[in-house]
């Protein structure tokens, strides 16, 4: 920099003495000077267009520089031109590293706009999702991946749980399809497909297997238990054999339990979403449920009931039942005599709320994300003693989830336990509703049976 100030002093200064020759030759020294300042301004001028059209035609800039302050500026553009360069040459090679990943990974990797257009997708997504990248670039993927609940799946955004698709143009694989929003105002999404035909049909086999197991088995008990009730009514048993005869009555019995309680998984497993839902008097069968753990708890503990009788339900009636009965007996069972049970069944900001809440032992919070793992016991000696099977929070889970519900448990140990069922606002149902619905129902059927039979 400082060379090159020197050499434009140095400019100046023969221009100056250029001028004063001229002058010394006999010219007006005006005329000299101007002489002068044309020479050093023509040198600027032819830079500067030099300048403008080596970077409008995108050359680099390289040696051999012009001297002076030019010749500075030249230099300094070129460093510019060089790091863009380096720099544009390492995100071109990122890029394309990055692409082979995504290229390579063997899940359908398909990149939505904000209008859900596909913009990218991997070689994956050819074979799992149909989705030909780049032929179908720019096209709805609903256009090209035709699945109904996909489309209504992607439009919902609530991506929380994957979804389970058998895609249309390949009925022998399930996909395991989760969409992950990204950009600008997380606009654009990212859908991933995965294959898991081996996993679903590894579960719908250990699924057959456990319902099969469980239904070969009712049949055998059902013979034992009725002999061992004959033996045990029978007067010619020796007194000796009673005790014995008693325990593997109770043995018999709690195996009957766990097998029901596996079949009613199994049934719920079969489909994810509760099927024939229609209203449900959740205060008529709260009702019943408590009258069932009163005897259950044949005055060993104290109830406080708090019923919004005008709350209903949408949902399947007979899984409610087995949800809400599970969590009550559970208070029943798990606490000692004397202990308190409180439940409430009440609309609240989010939703309905069904809640039990007692004085009991409490879990420590260690066990409980597992409560709801099938046979996962706190107390194993415990819950065996109580008659518990150990899958009654297991089908709660199932229940809820089928009724787009979740379960929340608050527990101190020594102090209590709180279980709450939170359903959606959209399943509610007012008692004059329910009332509506069964009017309507009742004329239909009844405008069907007047009807002339063809
Ligand atoms: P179980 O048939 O043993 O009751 P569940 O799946 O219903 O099986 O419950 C799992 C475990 O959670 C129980 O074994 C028990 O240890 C614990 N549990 C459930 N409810 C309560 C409660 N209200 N208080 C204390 N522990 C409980």
């Amino acid at each position: 920099m400082r060379n090159s100030t020197a050499f434009e002093l140095g400019l100046v200064i023969v221009g100056g003495l250029g001028s004063a020759l001229l002058i010394g030759l006999g010219l007006g020294w005006a005329e000299s000077l101007l002489i002068g300042l044309c020479v050093l301004l023509a040198r600027h001028a032819w830079n500067l267009f030099r300048l403008a059209r080596l970077i409008r035609r995108q050359h680099r800039l390289v040696p051999p520089f012009p001297s002076g302050i030019w010749g500075d500026i030249y230099r300094a553009i070129g460093q510019y031109q060089q790091r863009g360069r380096k720099g544009r040459k390492r995100q071109l090679r990122f890029f394309r590293r990055f692409r082979e990943a995504a290229n390579s990974v063997p899940d359908a990797l398909v990149v939505l706009d904000k209008s859900r257009r596909i913009e990218w997708a991997n070689p994956a997504a050819q074979v799992l999702m149909d989705v030909h990248w780049p032929p179908d670039d720019g096209k709805q993927l609903s256009e090209v991946f035709d699945h109904p609940e996909l489309a209504s799946y992607i439009v919902a955004g609530e991506y929380a749980r994957p979804l389970e698709v058998a895609p249309t143009h390949n009925r022998s694989i399930m996909l395991s399809i989760r969409v992950a929003p990204f950009g600008e105002r997380k606009k654009q999404r990212l859908v991933v497909g995965r294959d898991i035909t081996k996993v679903f049909h590894l579960n719908l086999i250990r699924r057959d297997f456990v319902a099969n197991a469980s239904h070969e088995l009712r049949t055998p008990l059902t013979v034992i238990t009725g002999f061992l009730e004959t033996l045990a009514d029978s007067a010619q048993t020796p007194a000796g054999h009673r005790r014995p005869l008693n325990r593997m009555q109770h043995q018999a019995e709690r195996m009957r339990s766990i097998i029901e309680d596996l079949l009613t998984l199994s049934r719920l497993e079969m489909d994810e979403q509760a099927v024939e839902v229609g209203p449900v008097d959740v205060p008529c069968e709260l009702e019943q449920i408590v009258a069932d753990a009163s005897a259950l708890s044949s005055g060993r503990h104290q109830f406080q009931i708090e019923i919004d009788s005008d709350l209903m339900l949408i949902g399947k009636d007979s899984e409610l039942r087995s949800a809400f009965s599970n969590i009550l007996f559970n208070a029943v069972k798990h606490t000692p005599p004397g202990s308190q049970i409180q439940l409430s069944w009440a609309q609240t900001a989010s939703g309905p709320v069904f809640r039990v809440t007692d004085n009991g032992p409490g879990i420590a919070p260690k066990h409980i994300p597992r409560l709801t793992e099938r046979f996962y016991r706190v107390d194993k000696a415990r819950s065996r003693e109580s008659g518990g099977t150990g899958l009654g929070l297991a089908i709660v889970k199932h229940v809820l989830s089928r009724h787009e519900a979740r379960l929340a448990v608050a527990s101190e140990p020594g102090q209590g336990t709180s279980f709450s069922c939170h359903f959606p606002p959209a399943s509610t149902l007012s008692a004059i509703q329910l009332e509506r619905q069964r009017q309507q129902a009742h004329q239909t059927s009844s405008l069907a049976a007047t009807q002339p039979s063809v």
